[in-house]
């Protein structure tokens, strides 16, 4: 057989989540016990929501981890660029090819035309899907409408009965019924590809051998065959991974877990213990070990030994296999080392120095002062939140709405965040004072303290939203009904 690659595809549109480092895993183990490559491509098609700093974070987040790749955009390799925003033109070839072959077709529809028969099929009880309308235009009428600047899309035609089937290295057999599928677009009218079309000619022309990705995928399947039989590829292997989930079973949201991997980094956990933790997630050694290296697992790695009941990530679980590390793997000395590092990193300190040196008479003061920049979740309970007018209910509004606005910032800077904050409590018509009590206590644990809004800054989001979260639940938290009529109220916000 030639050579096994395996690949990671993230998205840049968000934090590094621990299910993209969970899927790297499993390939890194697989391509590295093989003897072969393990790639990173960046999948940034989508302009609006890709960010550069999001590709930073993910890149950073899985070297941490020790998830090192052999080809990528930031050590290259004899199959780049491998960031899709830098391939545009070979899209563009092979759509060519597939209009030559008549596989895809333009499409003229208005939006207003795709929401109508949207609507349509809704109220018919139908699958939704592409109605084929664009299929019946005849060449002439095509130049025309392209000779009229007419914005289009490209969409793939599709088998109209029968089923597609698939083996599954994990699932074996697997049956989907091409009713179910789309004509999916693959040309955006912006002339960019989507994920399906993309995703498909990479993998094909980075060589991927096996396609290891989470069960979310298993649906587009049908479509990415396809595309390999157009194009006539010899398709990947395609194992899809079962999906990481809530100790509730719900599919792993960080609106019950953390799922940043920047939050388990701030909080202090060791990047061997998170990996050897996503490692549990499905895959067990067979000598049963609870605690083992990536290196470790890889030996005793066999891909189909993967279990497919959804594998619960638990924080606890966590806990106690970090704390494991921590005594088992850690000198006095590594401890105090490695403690240091996280807890003093020269940019860390170079931004809290200046906050606490105003307020402190004798280094003695500083613990008290400044600890919770270095603590998790705090100590605090209802009396702290005690205030003269503000009851409870609306400081856990004011929680809840203040998470909601930081999360939408881009850039996480301190005008920013004080413009968002006090931008809210005019709308909120709270005076600023008060708007920042809840805040002040669920940040630094008390009503008084370093300015809150320098806090959030140095802390960073992922904690600032654990310790937001964490003082709403102590505030007697927001039922499910609560929280759609403050869903209401936000968006009506100015
Ligand atoms: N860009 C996709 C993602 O963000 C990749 C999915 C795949 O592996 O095919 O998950």
């Amino acid at each position: 057989m030639s050579q096994i690659r395996t690949r990671i595809a993230p998205s840049p549109t968000g934090d590094p989540h621990v299910g993209t480092a969970y899927i790297a895993l499993f390939n890194w183990c697989f391509a590295r016990q093989q003897g072969g490559k393990f790639i990173l491509r960046v999948e940034d098609t989508d302009q609006h929501r890709s960010t550069t700093q999001s590709e930073h974070d993910i890149l950073n987040s899985l070297n941490w981890l020790g998830l090192t790749w052999d080809e990528g955009p930031d050590c290259g390799g004899d199959f780049g660029p491998y960031r899709q925003s830098q391939r545009s033109e070979i899209y563009r070839q092979h759509i060519d090819q597939l209009l030559d072959k008549q596989k895809v077709f333009r499409c003229f529809c208005s939006s207003e035309r795709l929401d109508q028969i949207r609507q349509q099929q809704q109220q018919e009880k139908l699958q939704p899907g592409y109605d084929g309308h664009c299929l019946g235009l005849s060449d002439e009428e095509i130049v025309e409408k392209l000779t009229a600047g007419e914005p289009h899309v490209i969409r793939m035609t599709k088998p109209e009965s029968g089923d597609c089937v698939f083996d599954d290295l994990l699932r074996g057999e697997v049956r989907i019924s091409w009713s179910q599928v789309d004509m999916q677009v693959l040309i955006k009218s912006d002339d960019l590809p989507t994920y399906h079309f993309a995703n498909v000619v990479d993998d094909h022309l980075m060589q991927i051998s096996h396609v290891i990705r989470g069960e979310e995928w298993i649906n587009s399947t049908p479509k990415h065959l396809l595309l390999y039989a157009y194009f006539d590829w010899q398709p990947p292997v395609f194992c899809h991974m079962p999906l990481l989930r809530n100790p509730d079973k719900s599919k792993l949201s960080k609106r019950k877990n953390p799922t940043s991997i920047g939050y388990y980094r701030a909080m202090g956990y060791l990047p061997q213990a998170l990996a050897n933790y996503l490692g549990m997630m499905g895959w067990s050694m067979p000598s049963g070990d609870e605690k083992f290296s990536i290196e470790e697992m890889t030996e005793a790695f066999d891909l189909t030994r993967v279990s497919l009941g959804g594998p619960i990530f638990d924080t606890e679980k966590l806990d106690w296999l970090n704390g494991k590390y921590i005594r088992e793997d850690l000198s006095d000395a590594q401890f105090a080392e490695r403690y240091g590092a996280w807890a003093f990193s020269s940019d860390k300190v170079a931004k809290i120095v200046p906050l606490l040196k105003q307020r402190v008479e004798r280094f003695s003061d500083v613990a008290g002062l400044g600890g919770f920049f270095l603590s998790g979740l705090l100590d605090i309970d209802m009396d702290d939140f005690a205030h003269k007018t503000l009851d409870a209910q609306l400081q856990a509004k004011i929680l809840q709405f203040s998470l909601w606005r930081l999360e939408q910032l881009q850039h996480w800077q301190r005008d920013n965040i004080e413009d968002t904050l006090q931008s809210l409590s005019n709308s909120l018509q709270l005076k600023i004072r008060d708007f920042l009590f809840p805040l002040f206590v669920a940040i630094s644990g008390k009503a008084v303290s370093t300015s809150v809004i320098e806090s959030i800054q140095i802390l960073g989001m992922d904690i600032c939203r654990a310790r937001m979260r964490h003082a709403i639940a102590v505030l007697g938290g927001i039922s499910k009904k609560q929280a759609k009529l403050l869903e209401r109220e936000f968006r009506d916000l100015s």
